[in-house]
């Protein structure tokens, strides 16, 4: 009988646990992806970019002799019909670990297994899993550096190639036409835009992966701060929806090690902060939706639309490492890490307001939105979180920038307005917003939403006078 493999954030061929086990089997190979209860709540760009990576994988399993076969509902539902029309006794699929994720597979797996069927998930998404790390005490790690300490000598196992032909069924089931979803509806304007900036597919990682090693990871440990310089991998884009796979990050980083690349530790333990995302999402799932420090839930946060907000999420804070962030964001779907800083710590100290509301502007516009990442990186800056920064350190955004864009290029790069030649890059964030927020180029660059020093120390008082 065939083997249902239903991919989810796993779309490539290569070290892929289940699937390598599955063609090992020698039985019929069914793909499937469910456009499910989990896809259906995805903000507005990773939905798009989603898409774009399940189109390219069904086009890579086509070259395998396979298909993917596409179903939009209740995973469950969606399965049990597969199972019932191919007559399929196996579901396998590889883990998840947010909560979303984890309620959905298992409400999956029991209800499969009590229907006889042989539901199996897989390891994939991370270098380790996050109950196979344990403090010395048996506990969970809440702080990051004892963590890496823990990881960094252990070897995961090498990344499995990817297997030659998929062996096919006698009959295909039915799929949905990709085109007929339209993932990209929430996108308006924004679409053709974002488009120019991303690199889609198990192939194309790969691709950036080589060239960042052959040509940047040297350099990785004195560039990365640096917005305007292009001193980071661009990974994460391709590792949400598991283009690559982070054990094949590993395998690279490590080997340039042994090369004497300078860049490659310092690479390795960004990779493992994402590992730890994922321990801490596991362990405490409340991370993706509540303050973290569960006194933190008092805290006076704004928590409305004020104007002072809007003005945040379009780019027009007056304050231009902001502005130029959330603009680069906005139209390329992703946006520098020192610049994530920057932004969250702004929202949420200068403006005072929810990391909610920044954490769900970034669901609706990254197109390297991840789950656990986005929710430790709020808290984070926010200082609600695990090994988060003190509330009481608030970044200045204006220091910051001379510091991390000494030439201005950043600035230059995202914002048009009051330049005599504005940039290509700033004139392209006018044609991706919506005609509704009614902005033009020609347009003065708008005052500061808050002062910094005002701002600053409104954050300081609410800090100090609170009552945890
Ligand atoms: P590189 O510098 O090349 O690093 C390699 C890989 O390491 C990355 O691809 C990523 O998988 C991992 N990594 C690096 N930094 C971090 C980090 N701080 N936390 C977790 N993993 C990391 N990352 C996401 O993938 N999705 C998100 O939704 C996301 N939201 C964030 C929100 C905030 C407020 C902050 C402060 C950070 C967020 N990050 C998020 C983490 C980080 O900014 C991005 O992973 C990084 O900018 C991706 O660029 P890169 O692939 O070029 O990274």
């Amino acid at each position: 009988a065939p083997i249902i493999l239903w991919f989810r954030r796993d779309l490539r061929l290569s070290d892929h646990p289940a699937l390598t086990e599955a063609v090992a089997s020698g039985r019929p190979v069914i793909p499937v992806f469910l456009h499910d209860e989990v896809v259906e709540t995805h903000g507005a760009a990773p939905k798009w970019r989603l898409g774009l990576s399940v189109a390219a994988h069904a086009k890579a399993l086509e070259d395998k002799g396979a298909r993917l076969i596409l179903r939009r509902g209740r995973a469950l539902d969606c399965l049990q019909a597969l199972v019932k029309e191919t007559g399929a006794d196996a579901v396998w699929w590889t883990r998840a670990y947010d909560p979303d994720s984890i309620q959905r597979d298992t409400d999956v797996k029991s209800a499969l297994k009590e229907a006889g069927i042989d539901a199996r998930s897989f390891a994939g998404h991370v270098l380790f899993e996050p109950w196979t790390v344990e403090t010395r005490t048996g506990g969970f790690y809440k702080v990051y550096t004892p963590f890496w300490k823990a990881l960094r000598d252990r070897d995961p196992a090498d990344p499995l190639p990817a297997p030659g032909r998929i062996p096919a069924p006698e009959n295909w089931p039915a799929s949905d036409r990709l085109d007929d979803w339209a993932m990209g509806a929430a996108m308006r304007r924004g679409a053709e835009v974002v488009a120019d900036h991303v690199t889609v597919g198990e192939e194309a990682a790969r691709g950036r992966l080589g060239a960042f090693i052959a040509n940047r990871i040297d350099g990785y440990a004195d560039s990365r701060d640096f917005p305007a310089r292009d001193g980071t991998s661009h990974l994460s884009e391709n590792l949400t929806y598991g283009e690559i796979s982070p054990v094949a990050l590993w395998h690279a980083g490590q080997r340039a090690m042994a090369e004497g690349k300078r860049g490659a530790e310092t690479f390795l333990k960004e990779v493992v902060w994402r590992d730890f995302a994922y321990h801490l999402v596991y362990h405490t799932p409340r991370i993706t939706t509540r303050n973290w420090r569960e006194e933190w839930e008092a805290f006076p946060w704004n928590t409305e639309e004020t104007e002072a907000v809007t003005r945040w999420k379009q780019g027009r804070t007056g304050e231009p490492f902001v502005d130029a962030a959330l603009r680069e964001m906005y139209v390329t779907g992703t946006m520098h890490n020192r610049a994530r800083m920057i932004v969250a710590s702004y929202l949420t100290k200068h403006l005072l307001t929810h990391w909610r509301i920044g954490q769900k502007w970034f669901e609706a516009c990254l197109t390297d939105w991840d789950p656990a990442s986005n929710a430790m990186g709020w808290q984070w800056a926010a200082g609600s979180g695990p090994d988060a920064t003190p509330y009481f350190r608030v970044f200045n955004p204006a220091t910051q920038l001379e510091k991390f864009d000494p030439n201005g290029h950043y600035r230059r790069r995202w914002i048009a307005e009051g330049a005599a030649n504005p940039s290509d890059t700033a004139l392209s964030y006018f044609d991706a917003v919506p005609r509704s927020w009614g902005l033009s180029p020609d347009a003065a660059y708008p005052a500061p939403v808050v002062d910094l020093q005002a701002g600053r120390q409104r954050a300081l008082d609410a800090y100090q006078n609170r009552d945890f």
